[in-house]
């Protein structure tokens, strides 16, 4: 029984269907990469799972539960957790006060203050500083361990590398090796797509909102992702 499953999944923005008639599939301690071009509508399906976004038909199982319907915060408890793009951390709030905010959210696990702290090292130095004063990266590392602080059986990351200098990238890459290594159960956007078939254990790619492709990592070449990133797949 897979731990997420979409089926048939609609998302709009107003007329504009950005997501449309997506299933999919995740078993739990599996690593999904969603790649392709800006405005595939990525986000949107995120989103859409994490219910920031509405879906506009489809269904969306979590656990053999139906969650279409649900918002955002009551999918938390059940263990859902975004890493939104662009972070959406509490600038003028500590790193620790970040932290503790989503602690109180989520379900008992593994994760607490002292384990993300060993997850991220580099927040370590930086756990009285305010959010909106660290860099780049090390915000994007307070809001990966701000989710994991909520314990989630599901994790979402929407562009974690995005804006971050080559240094930084890998080394929260270091850390999401670590993690996914650890058994977690990820949905990760990347636009890198060496990167995203190096971490994956399976790869989806969208283009305008419907699927193009969908196979095991180690057997996706980037020629084949590419295709399906640029709609080349149906004239050959
Ligand atoms: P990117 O890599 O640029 O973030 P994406 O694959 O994540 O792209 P989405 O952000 O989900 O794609 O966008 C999907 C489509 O929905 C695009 O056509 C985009 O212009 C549109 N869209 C996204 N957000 C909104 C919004 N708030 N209002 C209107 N249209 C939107």
């Amino acid at each position: 029984m897979p731990l997420l499953t979409v089926e048939g999944l609609e998302a709009r923005h107003g007329l504009l269907r950005a997501v449309r008639g997506v299933d999919l599939a995740l078993d739990e301690g599996e690593t999904l990469a969603l790649v392709g071009a800006n405005g595939a509508g990525k986000t949107t399906l995120l989103r859409t799972i994490a219910g920031a976004h509405r879906a506009s038909a489809g269904r969306i199982g979590f656990d053999s539960a139906d969650i279409t319907a649900l918002p955002a915060h009551r999918r938390v408890p059940l263990g859902i957790a975004l890493v939104p793009e662009g972070r959406q951390l509490f600038t003028g709030m500590t790193v620790e006060e970040n932290l503790l905010v989503a602690a109180g959210r989520g379900r008992p696990g593994r994760w607490t203050m002292a384990t993300v702290l060993d997850a991220f090292p580099q927040l370590r130095p930086k756990f009285k500083a305010r959010a909106g004063d660290l860099s780049g990266g090390q915000q994007q590392a307070t809001a990966i361990a701000r989710a994991l602080m909520t314990n989630p059986r599901l994790l979402l990351l929407d562009e974690v590398s995005l804006g971050l200098s080559p240094v930084a990238v890998d080394q929260l890459y270091v850390s999401l090796q670590t993690l996914l290594g650890g058994g977690a159960t990820v949905v990760l956007v990347e636009q890198d797509l060496g990167r995203a078939l190096r971490v994956a254990s399976r790869v989806v790619c969208l283009l305008e909102g419907r699927v193009t492709y969908a196979g095991a990592a180690r057997e996706t070449t980037r020629e084949r992702v590419m295709e399906a990133y640029f709609g080349m797949t149906g004239g050959r």
